[in-house]
Parts: C-alpha cells; sequence; structure tokens
C-alpha cells in the first residue's frame, strides 16, 4: 500500500482554517503530479474534483480562492443552496450521489456534470430535462465492479449496452465512466478494479464511442486509479479532514 503524509490532512475544522485548508489543497494536488509523473503520465492529464459534500459554502469559498474551481456532492438538496450561496464563484458542480428518479429535474438544473448514471431511465430524464438554455449535460456511466449490495452502479455487461444508447441521447454528452470498487487497503487489488474499468471504457471506445473521462481514485487510492487511467480523482477527506456525516 501507498502511504504518504497526505493521506493525514490537517484539521480544517480549528483555527487558521482557511490556510490548512489551502495547504491541504497544495498538498492533494502534488499528491496527484507525483502519482502522474510516476506511471508516466502528464500531471495535466488528472483533474482533481474537490468532494465537498458536508462542507459549509464558507469551507469551498477558502479552497476556491486557492484556486479550486470543480466541487462534487451528493445530497442534493444541501448542493443547491450551496450552488445559490457561492453564484457569485464560477464553479463547475459535479454531482456524485445516488440519483433517485424524482431528483432528475433538481440535478438536470443544478449540476455541469453527473457521474453517477447506472440506468436508463436516469439518462432520459436528465436528457429531458436538461434546460434548453444550457450546455448539454456531461455525464458519466458508473460501473459497479463487485456484487456489493445496496451500492449504486450497472453491470460491466450492463454498461456495453447502456453506454450506445446513452451516447445518443440529445441533451447529454456521454464522457466516460466512473466507479468506487470496494474499499482496499492493497495497491494491487485497488489497481486491479481501476484497470477493469479502464478497460470497459477502451471495449466501449473500440465500440466507436467518443470517451473521455475516467472518474476514479479518492484520497485513500488515488495513486493506483492514476496508475490504471484515471483523469478525474474525486477527493474529499485529504482536502477537508475527516467529515462529520
Ligand atoms: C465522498 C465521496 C468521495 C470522496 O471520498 P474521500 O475518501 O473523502 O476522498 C469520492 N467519491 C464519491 C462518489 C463520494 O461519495
Amino acid at each position: 500500500m501507498l502511504t504518504s503524509p497526505q493521506n493525514s490532512p490537517t484539521d480544517a475544522t480549528s483555527g487558521d482554517e482557511p490556510q490548512r485548508l489551502a495547504q491541504n489543497l497544495v498538498a492533494t494536488q502534488a499528491r496527484i503530479a507525483a502519482a502522474a509523473l510516476r506511471f508516466d503520465r502528464p500531471p495535466q492529464a488528472v483533474a482533481l474534483l474537490a468532494i465537498s459534500k458536508g462542507q459549509s459554502a464558507a469551507v469551498m469559498r477558502s479552497i476556491y480562492t486557492a484556486g479550486q474551481r470543480d466541487f462534487g456532492e451528493s445530497y442534493l438538496q444541501e448542493a443547491i443552496d450551496k450552488v445559490d450561496a457561492l453564484s457569485d464563484c464560477n464553479l463547475t458542480w459535479h454531482y456524485v450521489g445516488q440519483i433517485q428518479s424524482n431528483k432528475t429535474r433538481l440535478i438536470a438544473e443544478h449540476f455541469q456534470w453527473v457521474h453517477t448514471v447506472d440506468r436508463l431511465r436516469i439518462a432520459e430524464r436528465l436528457s429531458e430535462q436538461r434546460p434548453a438554455t444550457t450546455q448539454p449535460l456531461n455525464v458519466c456511466i458508473q460501473v459497479k465492479l463487485a456484487d456489493e449490495p445496496g451500492k449504486g452502479g450497472a453491470s460491466p455487461a450492463e454498461v456495453l449496452t447502456l453506454a450506445p444508447v446513452i451516447a445518443r441521447l440529445p441533451r447529454v454528452r456521454l464522457r466516460g465512466l466512473m466507479c468506487i470498487p470496494p474499499p482496499s487497503e492493497q495497491f494491487d487489488e485497488q489497481l486491479g478494479y481501476f484497470k477493469q474499468c479502464r478497460q470497459l471504457q477502451e471495449s466501449l471506445t473500440l465500440q466507436g464511442l467518443a470517451l473521455d473521462t475516467l472518474s476514479m481514485g479518492m484520497s485513500g487510492d488515488l495513486e493506483a486509479a492514476i496508475a490504471a487511467g484515471a483523469t478525474i480523482v474525486r477527493v474529499g477527506t485529504a482536502i477537508f479532514g475527516a467529515r462529520s456525516k
């Protein structure tokens, strides 16, 4: 397993908070760059998505000031309040939570990206409900790589049939795949899952789909994800500290 000091962010809830958050952000950027170089990838090929679920708008504003622009959220109402509170900031909002079909309209109206599409009905609704005045919604299909009850995601076989259909919907733009593998501390095990996701993406590309995104890797496994080809890593704890909820 890869361990590094950056796995233990300084506590962002006590004194000098903006400065601590900015330091955690810089340390995370450095960790991404180091992993990219180590696995022969250009550092700019891996984007950092800050997962800000459970964090206040004030905390988010601190890392916005330090240069972060892409934020990921899982709880819809909380996210919409923050979209409003940070409307002066020109942020890009990513939805990374599980999607209930009665929530698709709010998601289609408030986000630029959705990483967790796992069935056709959801993709169709997002496409229908995406406001005509905006760019198409960027979407990734969430892949479920192991049998984990209650977890979102389509099986690899389902993804192969789902992707070409979603790619033809008018108001969403299929960008690639997203995965959250079962938690593991072992680099090789993490890498094995991430490689499966990458291979699935390659199969879809061979079928003619133009995909450019692999959303994979979190605070505990972003090195393995980058080794396997991640283009977006989704990082919460390493930037913001441990979540209370
Ligand atoms: C919370 C969350 C993350 C961030 O996880 P950390 O371990 O805190 O970095 C990434 N992706 C998704 C989908 C999440 O819900």
